[in-house]
């Protein structure tokens, strides 16, 4: 709709090449796709059933209210894992529904066990290794104590072992064979169950790291995880911003909140109908742009909630005005350059992209 004040566009075609790339890269080992937080704001009830159809069967996300949403757009036959586990209360919808939570702790671990007693069958779980992000998973010790008493395995069936690397995106970071080592031996009580470490950045890591299974997120949707290379990637999202006002300042004028930018010359602005509020970090304040046509708009002053100003000398007088289009991400800005003027990571960006755009599906 021609009214909107901003339009992220989302390429499934895109998305699909990059799914077949990312599971040729993990064969012989399987590849998940990881659709937490909506499918880092693309939309997973859209996401979900393109990677589906491109053969995904395991997905995960984070949360218990995620894994329904998504269950409700898949055809039956996907297995949907809940990274963060199962807070307490949800544990007999989550196993009606059958959904395979990832168990983090022993607690996690005794609760499941209790739902599946009390639903008088075993119930299936993913188990989680903290092998050096100290964020989510059983320590070295809880290991340990599950082998003392490994009764629980009657009625829970460890479907999926896995741990989370750290610096993924660090390449020559020692730390990624580390945690490679320990997952080897810590995860020595289950084995036959198969393993998984790689996200998109650890599936770069070489064949080592690939396991069972590989859970790519941010890679799907287009981000370079290696840095250090050219991106193999297509790019998923294009984000265009409308102009809402256009005007021409004398020197001296000041521009934005806190007037942290005054013009030293007669400058043109155009003023843009997103702002923080829509995911735009207000850390873009005079740094980094936008693009018309190929030409570079620097952002100029601060990053208001709904607005932000762009400096338009650079182009011909009339060349945008009201309803004009903006490229913020797109053919001449990369969400990885717009991430980093921001001073963040693609992920962030992504996963704040505001409700106030339409999303146009290709
Ligand atoms: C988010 C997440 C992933 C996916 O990470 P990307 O860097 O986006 O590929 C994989 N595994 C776990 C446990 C996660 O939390």
């Amino acid at each position: 709709m021609n009214a909107m004040p901003g339009t992220v566009t989302i390429d499934l075609a895109a998305l699909r090449w990059n799914y077949r790339l990312l599971t040729a890269l993990a064969a012989p080992a399987r590849c998940g796709a990881v659709v937490k937080a909506d499918a880092y704001g693309l939309g997973s009830s859209r996401i979900g059933p393109i990677l589906f159809e491109e053969g995904c069967r395991e997905f995960f996300v984070a949360q218990l209210l995620e894994a329904q949403t998504l269950q409700e757009c898949l055809p039956n036959g996907a297995k949907i894992f809940i990274l963060g586990g199962i807070l307490p209360g949800g544990e007999r919808f989550a196993a009606e529904s059958g959904f395979i939570p990832v168990l983090n702790s022993l607690e996690q671990l005794r609760r499941w066990y209790t739902t599946a007693a009390e639903g008088g069958r075993p119930l299936p779980a993913a188990l989680q290794i903290d092998t050096g992000m100290s964020r989510l998973g059983f320590s070295p010790d809880e290991l340990i104590m599950l082998q003392c008493d490994a009764s629980w395995m009657d009625r829970i069936h460890v479907e999926l072992v896995l741990s989370q690397l750290a610096s993924g995106g660090i390449p020559s970071s020692g730390q990624n064979r580390d945690q490679l080592a320990a997952l080897l031996s810590l995860s020595k009580q289950f084995e036959g169950t198969p393993l998984s470490l790689a996200n998109s950045a650890g599936m770069m890591l070489g064949k080592d790291f690939l396991f069972a299974m590989a859970r790519p997120g941010i890679a799907l949707y287009g981000v370079n995880p290696d840095h250090q290379m050219p991106n193999p990637l297509r790019p998923v999202v294009r984000l265009d911003v409308r102009v809402i006002q256009t005007r021409a300042i004398s020197p001296g004028t000041k521009v934005g909140y806190d007037a942290t930018y005054t013009a030293k010359k007669v400058m043109n602005l155009a003023t843009i109908a997103a702002g923080y509020g829509d995911g735009l970090p207000r850390t873009l304040s005079s740094r980094g742009a936008a693009f018309f046509e190929g030409i570079r708009l620097p952002i100029v002053g601060r990053v208001s909630m709904d607005s932000i100003n762009l400096d338009v000398s650079a182009l011909e007088a009339p060349a945008v005005g009201l309803g004009s289009l903006v490229e913020l991400i797109g053919d001449h800005q990369s969400i990885e350059q717009l991430a980093a003027d921001a001073g963040t990571i693609s992920n962030e960006i992504l996963t704040n992209l505001g409700n106030r755009y339409s999303r146009v599906y290709v």
